[in-house]
């Protein structure tokens, strides 16, 4: 079917033109019923090569959460990238593709007992942690394994914090670095996590400063630190410009150049900013109502099986298939609970119901967020 898709500057400025070609071409040629998700391969090809270029020693670890297709992380994998993971789940799918343990990172401050057992089975060897509890846990497991403390940084700025979770401050970090120490696991470094889709690169400022003044009183304590994990956060596009990838590393590079010591390896662990804006959901208009002073568009793409990040405050760019009028919109999903609201006062031209709506920026903490609730089945992942 010869889709027609209304493309202006307000998407070309989000997504890049050629995903956005390739995601069209795919539509008009194939039977598939939307929803699903496309990803470009291109583009995550590029963005992992992006990352960390600029920063001094960087070894990149792709945070599975993100998105854990399989089909995904073959492709990540054969970048010769590594990764970040937190659960026996995405262990189980990274050694499905034969991704070797060297290569795995556990920054979890919290691990199951189940995943810690096949952890060291397969021989993971860095783990974070935040807490005296998860110590004792790790001597048990994982004797003798490599530790770095997670250091709570401010998250202002980004949209979605992640400090609020886990986290210590310093006095606090450093003392469970002795601890980690006396306990006969191997303290290495320090972590944090400036929040993700962080959009203020003094996040990261910050957060080298309170590190720098970690990995000093270690080093005064008698423990000699090798390694900072400077976590995730990257922003992408979704609605706004947001600050480039190159910036945010030459500012680090800089930070880290001037504040550690020469040969300290740089671990960093991307999520959203790797498969994010090589993703677009295909879905489609499946109602259209008037209700109160509110026009309602119904999607078969909502918050439970696909846009769950839209609740927490992320806003997505939309392109309408058709010519229709500008008139603003409540956005809703397909199951049955009012909670299944995906944004209010929307301006969008008017699709006719069974018009297929592209959603921009779709490629992280969707599908890896997808139930089936109330049966509307989570959508397939394609890679173009
Ligand atoms: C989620 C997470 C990441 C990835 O964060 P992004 O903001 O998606 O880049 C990295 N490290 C840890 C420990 C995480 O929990």
């Amino acid at each position: 079917m010869k889709h027609r898709f209304r493309i202006d500057r307000s998407h070309t400025r989000i997504t890049a033109k050629s995903t956005i070609r390739k995601a069209i071409d795919y539509v008009r040629n194939t039977d598939l019923e939307p929803p699903y998700l496309l990803i470009d391969k291109a583009k995550v090809r590029q963005k992992v090569h992006g990352i960390g270029k600029n920063i001094r020693n960087a070894e990149v670890f792709y945070a599975v959460k993100a998105n854990p297709d399989v089909e995904v992380l073959k492709l990540i994998n054969g970048q010769g990238i590594g990764f970040e993971i937190a659960s026996e789940g995405e262990l189980n799918i990274l050694s499905s593709i034969g991704v070797s343990s060297d290569r795995i990172i556990t920054s979890n401050p919290i691990k199951s007992f189940r995943f810690l057992r096949m952890a060291a089975a397969s021989g993971i060897t860095y783990f974070s942690y935040d807490s005296e509890a998860e110590v004792l846990k790790m001597r048990e497991y994982v004797p003798g394994a490599n530790v770095y403390v997670r250091l709570s940084v401010p998250n202002e700025g980004s949209e979605w914090p992640l400090s609020k979770k886990f986290a210590v401050e310093v006095d606090a970090a450093e003392e469970l670095l002795l601890y980690a120490r006396k306990k006969g696991l191997n303290p290495v470094g320090i972590t944090f996590h400036v929040g993700s889709q962080c959009t203020n690169i003094y996040n990261w400022n910050a957060a080298l400063n309170k590190a720098k003044d970690l990995w000093d009183r270690a080093e005064k304590a008698g423990i000699r630190l090798s390694l900072l994990n400077i976590g995730g956060g990257y922003p992408i596009r979704y609605t706004k410009d947001v600050v480039g990838i190159s910036a945010i590393d030459k500012n680090i590079n800089k930070l880290i150049y001037e504040k550690f010591p020469k040969k300290m390896r740089v671990f960093i662990e991307p999520g959203r900013a790797v498969v994010g804006d090589a993703g677009i959901f295909v879905t489609r208009v499946i109602g259209k109502a008037v209700r109160g002073d509110e026009e309602w568009l119904s999607l078969d793409v909502g918050v439970f099986n696909g846009l769950m990040e839209s609740v927490g405050g992320i806003k997505y760019r939309y392109i309408v298939e058709g010519p229709g009028e500008m008139r603003k919109w409540t956005l809703a999903g397909p199951s049955c609970d009012s909670f299944d609201v995906i944004e209010k006062d929307v301006l969008l031209p008017e699709p006719a119901v069974g018009s297929y709506v592209l959603i921009l920026s779709s490629g992280a903490y969707t599908i890896s967020y997808a139930s089936e609730f109330n049966g509307f089945s989570i959508p397939k992942t394609i890679l173009i």
